[in-house]
């Protein structure tokens, strides 16, 4: 693609790393050059650099510029839904009791391990088409549905071929130790071994994980057999990350701390020491308000997480129980009405806090020259009105790498990816 200068920018939402979890660097009636995949300049549409003076230009007509969101934290390749499970949660079973009677994440696990590779990949490819529609870039994606070996590495290899097709970067993580199978339920510790003597070594050998996650709650797996899992990842290579203190304050969050895990996700009931360690240790806390909004649970304190000084991200949960949503502007828009963020500290939680909740922050997650040209146009005239207004979709253009993934406007002489 050429060389091109983007002109007449209403509000450039850098979500810049500068700051607290509010402070976006928005630049109004900006501009910005964009120059082999990457960002070349940014600022006011009065202080152009007289070297971008000549480049193609497209007037924005005072749209709205913010980072290619990213979706830090999804499950995004599963077999069959759970929307029956849904009634149940409304008429009054909890997650726990779903759980115990071998549905919840077993269903989809016998799902799962029952479709082939290229009915997971298909249906993961649709859903990733949706997403670059609502602006989204890069999104994280993770294992934990197969949980025997062949079928975890199935759908890790499933995000390799994705990573291969799509225009969007996938960052694919391992989650051998989302719950355990049904047909370990009396032998927990031989599915411990199995996943850490055998999964482990393979997925990384493979190279089809960056990233190590462990489910630490009562329907899951303890603190203790959290960390003999992580331990043993990080001395493989893979980053560590938690679903942590979900339904319960299971240490998860104290866990993510002392082994300097990139994030803990979730966070409902962490402790007020869960929450000082996190800020102590520099791990982002991921916010997951769809999760809190289906299984109707306690909404997150994130004001007080944002006042500690933990930096909290803002992800989907994209999954067919609990979260059986991809939309991340509505997430961004949940973590304002259910947990109390302001749109300017959301938007800054699925951007560049985001990055850093993915190890990624000095490639992506922020308008910054140097960085990859992932950004999205919206129809809106700030951050306030973008997050406040809940369209069905606000995002007119997404641009990848500087290549054009989606518009419903013609941007003339704008090539496609
Ligand atoms: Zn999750």
């Amino acid at each position: 693609m050429n060389p091109f200068l983007f002109t007449n920018i209403g509000s450039l939402v850098r979500a810049h790393p500068s700051g607290g979890q509010g402070d976006l660097g928005v630049i109004a009636d900006a501009a910005m050059a964009v120059e082999r995949g990457r960002i070349a300049w940014v600022g006011t549409s009065r202080a152009v650099p007289h070297e971008y003076e000549t480049w193609d230009r497209v007037d924005l007509q005072q749209k709205m510029v913010v980072p290619g969101l990213i979706d830090c934290h999804t499950h995004l390749a599963f077999g069959g839904w759970r929307a029956d499970e849904f009634e149940q949660r409304l008429l009054g079973v909890s997650y726990q009791e779903i759980a115990r009677a071998g549905g919840g994440i077993l269903s989809t696990v016998r799902a799962t391990r029952g479709a082939s590779a290229d009915e997971l990949l298909a249906r993961a490819e649709r859903v990733l088409c949706e997403m670059s529609t609502l602006g989204v870039t890069t999104v994280e994606c993770k294992s934990g549905y197969g949980l025997d070996l062949e079928s975890e590495i199935k759908t890790l290899k499933v995000y390799a071929s994705l990573a291969q097709r799509s225009p969007l970067t996938l960052v694919p993580t391992f989650l051998g130790a989302h719950t355990v199978p049904l047909e370990y339920r009396e032998r927990r510790e031989e599915y411990l071994s199995l996943v850490v003597d055998r999964m482990l070594p393979e997925v990384v050998e493979r190279n089809l994980a960056r990233f190590c996650d462990v489910f630490v709650e009562g329907v899951a797996f303890t603190r203790e057999e959290g960390r003999r899992v992580l331990t043993a990842a990080q001395k493989l290579g893979l980053r560590a990350k938690i679903h942590a203190d979900q339904m319960s304050d299971g240490g998860g969050a104290l866990l993510a701390s002392e082994l300097g895990a990139v994030s803990a996700d979730h966070l409902e009931y962490i402790s007020p020491e869960g929450r000082d360690a996190m800020a102590r240790a520099g791990v982002v806390a991921v916010a997951l308000p769809f999760a809190t909004l289906y299984t109707r649970g306690i909404p997150l304190r994130a004001r007080e997480l944002v006042a500690a000084g933990v930096r909290v991200a803002v992800a989907t949960d994209f999954n067919p129980g609990t979260a059986p949503s991809f939309h991340l502007p509505f997430a961004i828009n949940l973590a304002c009405t259910l947990y109390g963020l302001t749109p300017s500290e959301a938007v800054k939680g699925a951007t560049y806090y985001a990055a850093c909740a993915l190890g990624m922050q000095d490639e992506i997650g922020s308008l910054e020259p140097g960085k990859s040209a992932d950004f999205a146009i919206i129809d809106a005239p700030d951050v306030n009105h973008w997050v406040y207004y809940l369209r069905a979709n606000s995002c007119i253009a997404t641009f990848k790498n500087g290549k054009k993934i989606y518009s419903t406007e013609p941007f003339d002489g704008v090539s496609d990816s």
